[in-house]
């Protein structure tokens, strides 16, 4: 498969490869991965490994099928996402894309890929739950999602999983990100769940956690020293709260606390 995923994911494009080459198609799949990895062009060079009649695994990106999945439209490949204007997808887009599977397609199956399936409404996941049950024909489904723990348990348990892993160094610049926003959110005194979201999936393995105190930490030393005139609008008390509860988090991580719960714990004390 031709995809820019990085060193860290070649094990699994091959993988994949592999299954497709040898007929193992599974009826769905979530395809999971960090914030900055393009999982709708994963998707599509796996609709393509599927589809192409060149090659069955890889794909030769020069057939129509390839040339029509490149420039989406592909009568077989139905994309979701959530509408602009919504917070989530609802079940009136998977109603349609039920209805569409339901007649029989051009090609040899239909390849379906949901962005953003976390962000479902459970509505929408009980309605999906059904194509998951009894897929019509040969369909393809691919769940993306940042977070596939947001799904229902009962439509995780039907797909095959995916993970994808970014790169280190994007993956650094993420943690020192979301540690800025994950505190600006405290100081401004941002309600849990909002900042339980701004803190995505980042921080669930423990030496992540550490680092995204590490960020934290960082970043309340450059607001105190930058106080004095340059418009810092915390006050030294609220950024002092904040280096205890950090350095209490750190040391309830290096006790072996589970780093979803010393983060939840940090927030909560602090404000959230
Ligand atoms: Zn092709």
């Amino acid at each position: 498969m031709q995809f820019q995923a990085g060193t860290e994911n070649e094990q699994l494009l091959s993988r994949i490869e592999n299954s497709i080459e040898e007929g193992r198609v599974s009826h769905a799949y979530i395809i999971e991965g960090p914030e900055h990895m393009d999982k709708p062009a994963f998707a599509r060079a796996f609709a393509k490994g599927i589809l192409c009649p060149q090659r069955r695994g890889d794909h030769c990106g020069s057939c129509a099928v390839c040339d029509k999945i490149d420039h989406d439209n592909h009568e077989d490949l139905i994309c979701l996402q959530r509408l602009k204007t919504r917070q989530s997808l609802g079940i009136e887009q998977i109603k349609q894309m039920q209805a569409q599977i339901s007649i029989k397609p051009n090609g040899p199956r239909y390849i379906v890929i949901i962005e953003e399936s976390d962000r479902m409404t459970e509505e929408a996941q009980n309605c999906l739950l059904k194509t998951l049950e009894e897929p019509p024909g040969d369909a393809v489904l691919m769940l993306l999602s940042e977070n596939s723990e947001q799904l229902l348990a009962t439509i995780r348990s039907r797909c095959i999983k995916y993970r994808l892993e970014g790169s280190r160094e994007v993956r650094e610049e993420e943690i020192s990100r979301r540690a800025n926003e994950v505190l600006r959110g405290l100081l401004d005194g941002s309600p849990f769940y909002r900042i339980r979201k701004t803190l995505g999936e980042v921080g669930r393995d423990r030496q992540e956690a550490i680092r995204l105190i590490d960020g934290m930490q960082e970043r309340c030393r450059e607001l105190i020293l930058s106080r004095d005139g340059n418009g810092v609008p915390y006050s030294a008390e609220e950024i002092g709260n904040c280096v205890y509860a950090l350095e209490d988090a750190r040391r309830q991580l290096t006790q072996g606390m589970t780093p979803a719960y010393v983060l939840k714990r940090f927030i909560l004390s602090v404000g959230g």
